[in-house]
Parts: structure tokens; C-alpha cells; sequence
């Protein structure tokens, strides 16, 4: 063991040398990185390498690649010809990736890290002791024994009436203070990144569960958590429609908020496709990019009026009756009565019809308005809307990404969005739909695996967390007391539609959140009920899984500050990067009471506020399921097994046996924390306390407890107890087995004699019609039940799969809707306009007001805050908003780079990569910079309200590409920044993180913050 401190200094230091000199031997010693002063003599004779497919780390295109591995050590990644969505290339990103093993990279880490400087903060030294993983586990378990035991002693588990239920970190007993975490709950956090396997992500919640927490937060939180919110209120599933492929079957594409052919390139290709066949591509962005140079219609807008734009166009096709008449009629609720639900046969003017109150509510945005508020001109908007909405370009697809997510009223964007398709009938068909385009490689798995914090097991709610059909007084206590009566009926042998009907709920769907419960106690070993089980109403209620919500990821920074989360594992997200108002991130972090555990490939801007780094394997490093943008599940086969590779930077030689799987993590962390008694689940306590047969509870379930359950061993090396074994590795398979029986909508990726399905590499078509779409049904798995385009009903059933769902809306009575009675409640029974938290325009906010508790101009203008605003947005929850009037006059957006993975750690760590685009840079106009006096390389100062005494220091690039735009008649300049760039990483010039200048300000559903607008001064420094 290495016992070196190495002071951050010294480490950047060695590190940003090392890139221009490894080669020539520079020592890096002092992190037992060493140079390649010996390298063997080049092998004289060729070798055959053999050819492993793996999946691209970075974005969710999910390009295949394929790995050339000699003598088990990876020399070649290179495209895949064969695959479909491929075709035979890679962006920069995904040609570089052989670059990411630490064979090739100097600033892996390659030990676990401990810090030695208590201190805390951007500025601190952190005084980093290489450390073994013995000593790394010993001191993460002996400080969470500390905080566990401090829980453990106020019976935590217990509620006032006697039931053995662990609430889950939202505080529901004191609705204005809901962000806060309970004080019952355990104050620990994990979040993980979306690089997560799906096998990864399954089990990283299934262990935050069995501690007993429910903060239990991901990536997709801040990318595309309303995205999935907005659509499964429409359409039922919250995932994009179609595929990458299917792009080239559109009749035209409308890009709002997605720089498509930057972000997702190797998907572009199937747009591109599409051009060639004739279709048009509009494209409306604050800034003009690779995709608008290729559009035929281009207008600039400003961040954050999204709505307003879908809403308009949506006016427009109603106005003009340009709407699909049969497909409103027979697949939406248009045609229903507004209250009644009946059927209208004369929809289309019966005031009373879903239809005529849609159509009177989106009136308002007339082309003069959509101009007014976004800044578009309306003789430019009306060409585009009449283009998009014209029978004869059917079906076009609407692609999105984070521009129109990442903002107060995302969810209410992504519902236009949803519905604007349904307008035009151009969902359930090759060639339409709703295409979001998901950002890192398995954030849709992540997703599906619900590493989140009010679901699990493939969007199935936690208990207490009721939905909307579902609402009944009693919260968690009744739910636990309803699942049981459910329990007692199964085994009385009654129908499912027997069972609704008996407890009351309205749509026999909703049971699937309860079947899965039961699928949990089956496959985990948990309890879930009433003691006894043959009385319900008066049992005690006992839950081996934590109840309610947990918090979401900006929450938990504000608590960390607040000194309310003392606990917190980051698996691989970098949120002091990707966050908004990240200097609040930092503070959090930086509290010196709260233990942070970091696992990562590098040391990020995250970790560097670490108590304890973990080096972390690559996803060419592990095998596992990863699911496309498209919802298409691939196996990533493993290209190296690390342990066998030498270290060419080590003087010694030293093979990389210190790396490991965030899988293995995991697994190691739930048997040294259950053997160590700080996982003991309420029914194991209840039963004690009672002196019951802890048997007694599981008469249920299969009889077998979580120690038995947890074993994911290869089935070969089931030698004695999965839980004293330390040794093994899990296999990932063996979870994707798992997964496979409790997560209802992957069902299918096993098949029954245990093939993998995710691994089929088949291009083969089912029939005619997979053939004219160019649909690969045999190329992985897709959910659910393998359908490629969702609500397709012409699509051919998988009989593979159970053939259910995916061919209809996912709704009670199958039609998608317009008319939500869950965003009724909040005053948005349909989706409106909202001005973002920090709008340039008093006046709009009068009329549309921000959905925030609290506004500089709410008590001026006199206004009440709109319902049902996220709780968090409020200033004594630590929401900062500046106004035009405080001299923050400059609207800014934020743009993604082609060479940078978000928050660009993957990739600032990649001297190809690093070197083409090496610096935080801010895109003005020239009048803008005529006015400021900068010319392109100079350098400005930013500041919003957020961080003003810590300016985001940026060279400019004086452009045509971002122009002042009018908004309700005055002219406003709009500018853009680059936002992959951080302290952390060897390629270090300007280097200052974009989202300090963001607001935190979140979206009322989801939590997520408004990342894409902010209002700021910007100052030639
Ligand atoms: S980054 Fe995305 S588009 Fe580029 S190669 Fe990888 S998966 Fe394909």
C-alpha cells in the first residue's frame, strides 16, 4: 500500500504535464502512475485480436463498437459495420473512446483515494493518501455505523401508532416544507450516474432501499426527468416514441431545443436520411448550430418559451383545421365530454367536448403573441407552423432534447410537445412521434430501473407515494393496509378485475404497482403487510422498503448545507458541473459534517470535495444491459477484464486490480453493511421485538430472506454463502435474470432457456412491414415487450414477449389525452405558457407568471405565485432569481459540444478530445460585443445573482450565430455558453463551470432545475 500524500497541487501539476509527456517518461510516482520508460519491444509477428461488440460509452445513441482484444488486453475500438443504428461510424466521442482505458490514459484513477486535508472547498487542497479498498470500506462503514446507529437509537422505524415503516426523506407532514427531510428518515443519500448499467442501476436501488432510504437520485433528474413526466401524462409511457433509425422515415422533422447533429450525431444521420428522401427539417434555437445549417426554415427564439412556440403551432392546425380528424376521434379524449367522459359524436363544436375547451385554451397564442413572448417573428412563425401542419409532410416527428426540458415549466413543454404530435396524428407510426433524445449512454435504463426517488421496479410507486387514481386517505399506512387485502384476495384465487372492484380502484392497471410489490417480496426476500395477515384493517402495518418519496437531487445540497444529509454516495455524477446554481452544490458539499463517498473514472469537480474516492471500472471494463434513446436494450459484452492488464505507466508493472465495477461496489457494500447489523429491515425488528419466527412473515413470499436472495454469483461459484463471500465477482447476467422477473415492462430479455436477449445481433426482418420501416426486431430487446415504435398497433407482436403492452396508449381506456385531472388540481388541467423563473419582462410575468413561490416582482405586480409551484422554489428554500433591474439584462442559454460529454469529464480528460475544444468560451453577437467593446478571443466576466463575488471567467466568440432578440417590444441580447468545462482534469486554461450563472429554480413535477436560462451581466474584463 501506498501511504504518499499527494497534494492537489502536485497532482495537477503531474497530470497536465503528463499529457505532452508520457511518452518522453514523466515520473508520476506519487499516485502510482509511472511512465512508459520500458515499454516491451513491438511483437514481431502479427496477431489475430479478437473481435468483442461493446456499446459506446458516451451518449444514448447507443452506437455499437467493436473491440479488438489481444492477449485479453483491448488495442482497437472501431465502429460497428454490422449494426443498424450504426451503419458503420462513430462521432469524435465514440472514435475516441479507446482512450478511456487506463492503459491509454494516465489520469485514470487506479487506487482509492483518502483525503487527508479536513478542510473542505474549491480552493482546498484536498491531500490525497492512496489508500487499499480494506481501508476505503473500513472507513466508509465506520462513519455510516455513526450516523446509522444515531438513527437506530431514536427507533426511527417506528411510527406513533405502533406500524414498522421507514418514511422516506420528504417531509409530508408539513406541506410548505416538503423538500425537507423527514426526521424520521435516515439522513443518507446515493446518487449514480446514468453510465450505470442496467444491472447497476437495478441493484443501486434495491440497496438504497434495504438501508432504508429512498434519496435515491440519478443524472436523469437535471436531463430528462420531464421529459418522462410530461409524456407518460400523455401518452402513458415516458419514453421517445420511435427510434434513431426511424428518423429517416419522417416527412419532416421540427427540432425545438436540440442541437441534433452536435449532440447526437451517428442519430442525425437517419434525419439526413430523411432530407434525402425530400423531407423538410425546421428548426427553431436560441442559437444557430450544425442542425439549423442544415434546416430548410430557421428561427431563433429565446430559451424557455418553448410552450409558447408548440402552443402556437397547435392554435394554428386547430384554427385551420389541419388536425387528424379520425385519429382525435378514435385514439385522444378530444372527443369526450369535459366532465362526464361520455362520448360526443359531435366533438368538434360541442362546447361541452375536451376538443372545444383544448382549442378555446391554446387560442391565445396567436402568431402576434408566440412573437411577443419568444421573439420569433410572426410572419416566420406562420411559415414554419404552416409547413409542419401540412397533411402532405405526414407523418414528421418533433425531436427534443435538455433546451426544453431543463426549465420551471418542463414537464408542462414536454406535454405540448406530446400533444401537438397527437394534433397531427402523427404518434403510433413509423416515421412520427415524440423523439426525445436522451443524453448519456443508459440514462433511459436508469430510468427504467427507477434509481429515482418515488418509484422502483420499473415505475411502480413506493408505498404512500399515491398517484392520482389511486388517492386515499391514510397515505402509506392505508396503502400497506389495501396491498394486504390485495394479498388475501389473490389467494382466495380472484381475478384481477374481481380485486379492483373489491378495493375500490379504478382501473384494473393500477394493480400492476402492487403485483410488482409482490414480485419484490418474492425475488428480494422483503415483507411488505400487516401482522397478522388475515387482518388487514387492524394488523400492524410493517414495510421492509421505506415509505413516501425520497428527495431529489437539488434538494439534497440545500440539505447538505442545511446539515440534514450527513451521508452521501456519488456514483459517477458530477453535479457540481451539471447542476444549476452550482456554487450552492459546492456549499453543500463542502460542509465539513457531511461524508462524502465518490466513485468515478477520474477525479472530477465532484470528487474533489470527497472524503473517500473509489476508482471506477469503464464501461469497457464491465459487461451489462444499456437501453438506447430508443428504449432498445443492448448487451455491452466486457472488452478487458482489468485485472490482467498491466499498467504501462508502472515502474513495477503492477496490473489494474484496483479498479472495479461500480456492480462489484455495490455488492460489497450491501454484505459488509448487513454483516456488520447496519441493514436490519422493519420486519426482522418487528419480529424480534415480538419474539415472532421471523418465518412467520414470509409465508407469503417464498420463505427465503435477502441474504439468501442477494447472489449474483455465477451459478458455478454458489460455494457456501452468497453473503461471507467477499471474493467472487457478480455477474451481471445473473441481475439481468433478476430484473427480468420483477421489472414487468423488461420482461422478455431472458429468454426461457436463459438466452440473452439483449445480445441478439440478428438484422433480419419479422415481415413486410419491419421491412419498409427498416424496424430490427431481432437486434436487442426492446420494452415493453419488444415493440420498436411505441403505440404502433400495426406493428408485428413479438410472441417472444407477452405481446401487451406498447401497441396502445398506456391509459385506462387506451386514448392518449389532452385534459389532465392530475395537473387540473394545480390550475393546468391543460398545458399552458410560463415565463422562466428569471424572465427579462415584467409585464409577461404579470401574464404568464413563473412557476416559482416566490418572485422579485410578485409584490410589486401584485400577483399571487401560480398553485402547485415546486416547493423547493421559494427564498427561504434558497432560490435565488435577479431581474433586468438589477443590471442582470442579458439573457443566456447554454449549449453542449460534439468533442464533450456533458459536464465533460469523460472528455476533458481525453487529450484528443481536450484539444479541439479546449475552453470555456461564451458565443456573443457583434452588436452585443460592439457594445461591451470585446473582439472574439477576449476575455468577459459573467455574473448572475448566483455568484457574485465568484464571476464565471469566459473568452468570447463574437458571432452571428446568437442575435438580440425583441421580446414584447424591446430588444434583449441573447448570448450562449459552453457548459462541459471544470477545475477538475489534466486539460486545464479556462476552466470555470457555466452552471454557477444557472438558477436552481425546479420544474413543479420532476425537480428539475432550469439549467437553460438565466438572466446575467456580462463585463470585458
Ligand atoms: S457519443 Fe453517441 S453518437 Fe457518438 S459514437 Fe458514442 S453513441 Fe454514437
Amino acid at each position: 500500500m501506498l501511504s504518499t500524500v499527494v497534494s492537489r497541487r502536485k497532482f495537477l501539476k503531474a497530470t497536465a504535464a503528463a499529457s505532452s509527456t508520457i511518452l518522453a517518461g514523466l515520473s508520476l510516482s506519487s499516485l502510482s502512475i509511472q511512465p512508459a520508460a520500458a515499454l516491451p519491444p513491438p511483437k514481431p509477428k502479427l496477431v489475430m485480436g479478437q473481435k468483442i461488440p461493446s456499446v459506446c460509452p458516451y451518449c444514448a445513441v447507443g452506437c455499437t463498437v467493436i473491440g479488438t482484444v489481444v492477449d485479453g488486453r483491448v488495442v482497437d475500438i472501431s465502429p460497428d459495420l454490422e449494426a443498424p443504428h450504426t451503419e458503420g461510424t462513430l462521432c469524435s466521442k465514440g472514435q475516441a473512446s479507446i482512450l478511456l482505458l487506463p492503459q491509454f490514459n494516465p489520469y485514470r484513477l487506479r487506487t482509492p483515494l483518502m483525503r487527508t486535508n479536513p478542510k473542505k472547498g474549491e480552493n482546498e487542497d484536498p491531500m490525497w493518501r492512496p489508500i487499499t479498498w480494506e481501508e476505503a470500506f473500513e472507513i466508509i462503514i465506520k462513519k455510516y455505523e455513526e450516523i446509522y446507529r444515531e438513527w437506530e437509537a431514536k427507533k426511527s422505524w417506528l411510527d406513533a401508532k405502533g406500524n414498522y415503516l421507514i418514511p422516506g426523506g420528504r417531509n409530508l407532514d408539513d406541506p410548505d416544507k416538503q423538500y425537507q427531510l423527514h426526521p424520521r428518515a435516515l439522513p443518507i443519500a446515493r446518487i449514480s450516474t446514468d453510465y450505470l448499467s442496467n444491472e447497476e442501476a437495478y441493484l443501486g436501488r434495491k440497496l438504497a432501499m434495504l438501508m432504508g432510504t429512498n434519496n435515491c437520485d440519478i443524472e436523469a433528474r437535471r436531463c430528462h426527468s420531464t421529459t418522462v413526466a410530461g409524456l407518460a401524462d400523455v401518452y402513458g409511457f415516458g419514453a421517445m416514441t420511435n427510434s434513431s433509425i426511424d428518423m429517416q422515415n419522417a416527412k419532416i422533422t421540427l427540432n425545438i431545443g436540440s442541437n441534433h447533429a452536435e449532440q447526437h450525431p451517428e442519430a442525425f444521420k437517419f434525419t439526413m436520411k430523411s432530407i434525402e428522401k425530400g423531407a423538410k427539417l425546421l428548426v427553431f434555437d436560441p442559437r444557430f448550430g450544425r442542425t439549423a445549417s442544415k434546416a430548410h426554415m430557421f428561427a431563433w427564439f429565446r430559451p424557455g418559451t418553448e410552450a409558447a412556440i408548440i402552443l402556437g403551432i397547435i392554435n394554428y392546425a386547430i384554427k385551420n383545421g389541419l388536425y387528424d380528424r379520425e385519429f382525435l376521434k378514435t385514439r385522444t379524449d378530444a372527443p369526450l365530454h369535459f366532465e362526464t367522459k361520455e362520448f360526443l359524436e359531435d366533438w368538434e363544436t360541442n362546447p361541452n367536448s375536451i376538443f372545444s375547451k383544448y382549442k378555446e385554451h391554446v387560442s391565445r397564442f396567436t402568431p402576434e403573441e408566440v412573437e411577443r413572448i419568444t421573439g420569433v417573428p410572426a410572419y416566420k412563425f406562420l411559415q414554419m407552423a404552416a409547413e409542419f401542419t401540412d397533411p402532405k409532410n405526414r407523418p414528421g416527428q418533433i425531436v427534443w432534447c435538455i433546451g426544453a426540458t431543463q426549465h420551471t415549466c418542463g414537464t408542462q413543454i414536454i406535454r405540448a410537445i406530446g400533444q401537438l404530435q397527437l394534433i397531427l396524428g402523427n404518434v403510433g407510426q413509423p416515421g412520427g412521434g415524440a423523439n426525445v433524445l436522451r443524453g448519456i449512454s443508459n440514462v433511459q435504463g436508469s430510468n427504467d430501473m427507477n434509481h429515482l426517488m418515488h418509484i422502483w421496479l420499473g415505475y411502480r410507486r413506493v408505498p404512500g407515494a399515491l398517484g392520482e387514481r389511486e388517492r386515499l386517505p391514510g397515505g402509506a399506512e392505508a396503502d400497506i393496509r389495501r396491498y394486504q387485502k390485495y394479498k388475501n384476495l389473490l389467494k382466495q384465487g380472484k381475478s384481477a378485475a374481481e380485486i379492483a372492484k373489491e378495493l375500490g380502484i379504478a382501473w384494473v392497471g393500477d394493480l400492476r404497482h402492487y403485483a410488482s410489490w409482490r414480485e419484490a417480496e418474492m425475488h428480494w426476500g422483503i415483507f411488505i403487510g400487516t401482522y397478522p395477515e388475515d387482518d388487514p384493517d387492524n394488523g400492524v402495518v410493517i414495510s421492509d422498503v421505506p415509505v413516501e418519496p425520497g428527495l431529489t437531487t437539488i434538494e439534497y445540497f440545500r440539505e447538505m448545507e442545511a446539515g440534514r444529509i450527513k451521508f452521501i454516495i456519488l456514483q459517477g455524477m458530477n453535479p457540481v458541473v451539471s447542476v444549476g446554481n452550482a456554487s450552492q452544490v459546492i456549499r453543500g458539499l463542502s460542509n465539513p459534517n457531511v461524508f462524502v463517498v465518490v466513485m468515478d473514472l477520474f477525479l472530477s469537480e465532484t470528487a474533489h470535495f470527497a472524503d473517500i474516492v473509489l476508482p471506477a471500472a469503464s464501461k469497457y471494463e464491465t459487461s451489462g444491459s444499456v437501453t438506447n434513446t430508443g428504449h432498445t436494450i443492448q448487451w455491452r459484452h466486457r472488452l478487458q477484464d482489468n485485472s490482467k492488464v498491466v499498467d504501462p505507466f508502472d515502474p513495477q508493472r503492477r496490473r489494474f486490480t484496483e479498479i472495479k465495477s461500480d456492480l462489484w461496489f455495490i455488492d460489497q457494500l450491501f454484505k459488509r453493511l448487513r454483516k456488520r447489523g447496519l441493514i436490519v429491515l422493519p420486519s426482522e425488528r418487528f419480529a424480534k421485538d415480538r419474539g415472532i419466527p421471523i418465518s412467520e412473515l414470509r409465508k407469503l413470499s417464498n420463505g427465503k430472506n435477502i441474504d439468501e436472495l442477494w447472489d449474483y454469483r455465477p451459478p458455478d461459484k454458489r460455494i457456501g454463502p452468497s453473503i461471507d463471500d467477499l471474493t467472487t465477482e457478480p455477474e451481471p447476467f445473473e441481475v439481468s435474470k433478476e430484473i427480468d422477473k420483477t421489472v414487468r415492462i423488461y420482461r422478455g430479455i431472458v429468454g426461457p432457456n436463459g438466452e440473452n436477449r439483449m445480445a441478439e445481433r440478428n438484422k433480419s426482418f419479422m415481415d413486410e412491414y419491419t421491412q419498409k420501416f427498416q424496424i430490427y426486431k431481432f437486434w436487442g430487446w426492446a420494452w415493453p415487450d419488444n415493440q420498436r415504435n411505441l403505440y404502433d398497433p400495426k406493428e408485428p407482436v413479438d410472441k417472444r414477449g407477452l405481446g401487451v403492452l406498447g401497441r396502445t396508449f398506456f391509459k385506462p381506456d387506451g386514448r392518449a389525452t389532452f385534459f389532465s385531472s392530475f395537473y387540473a388540481r394545480r390550475g393546468r388541467g391543460f398545458p399552458g405558457y410560463y415565463e422562466p423563473a428569471e424572465s427579462p419582462d415584467k409585464e409577461l410575468v404579470k401574464q404568464y407568471p413563473p412557476l416559482v413561490g416566490d418572485h422579485p416582482y410578485f409584490k410589486e405586480l401584485g400577483i399571487e405565485p401560480p398553485k402547485g409551484y415546486h416547493p423547493g422554489n421559494k427564498f427561504e428554500a434558497g432560490m435565488v432569481i435577479g431581474t433586468v433591474e438589477e443590471g442582470f439584462d442579458v439573457i443566456l442559454t447554454s449549449f453542449r459540444l460534439t468533442e464533450h460529454q456533458h459536464t465533460g469529464i469523460l472528455t476533458r480528460t481525453i487529450p484528443w478530445l481536450a484539444e479541439m475544444m479546449p475552453e470555456l468560451f461564451v458565443e456573443i453577437s457583434p452588436s452585443h460585443a460592439a457594445r461591451l467593446g470585446v473582439k472574439t478571443g477576449d476575455k468577459v466576466k459573467i455574473v448572475s445573482k448566483r455568484n457574485l463575488n465568484d464571476p464565471v471567467i469566459a473568452k468570447v466568440l463574437v458571432t452571428n450565430r446568437v442575435r438580440p432578440l425583441v421580446i414584447n417590444g424591446k430588444l434583449r441580447d441573447v448570448a450562449a455558453i459552453a457548459w462541459a468545462y471544470g477545475f477538475a482534469g489534466p486539460h486545464r486554461q479556462l476552466n470555470a463551470i457555466s452552471n454557477k450563472l444557472f438558477p436552481d429554480a425546479m420544474d413543479e413535477e420532476t425537480g428539475m432545475p432550469e439549467t437553460k436560462v438565466a438572466l446575467v451581466r456580462i463585463e470585458k474584463v
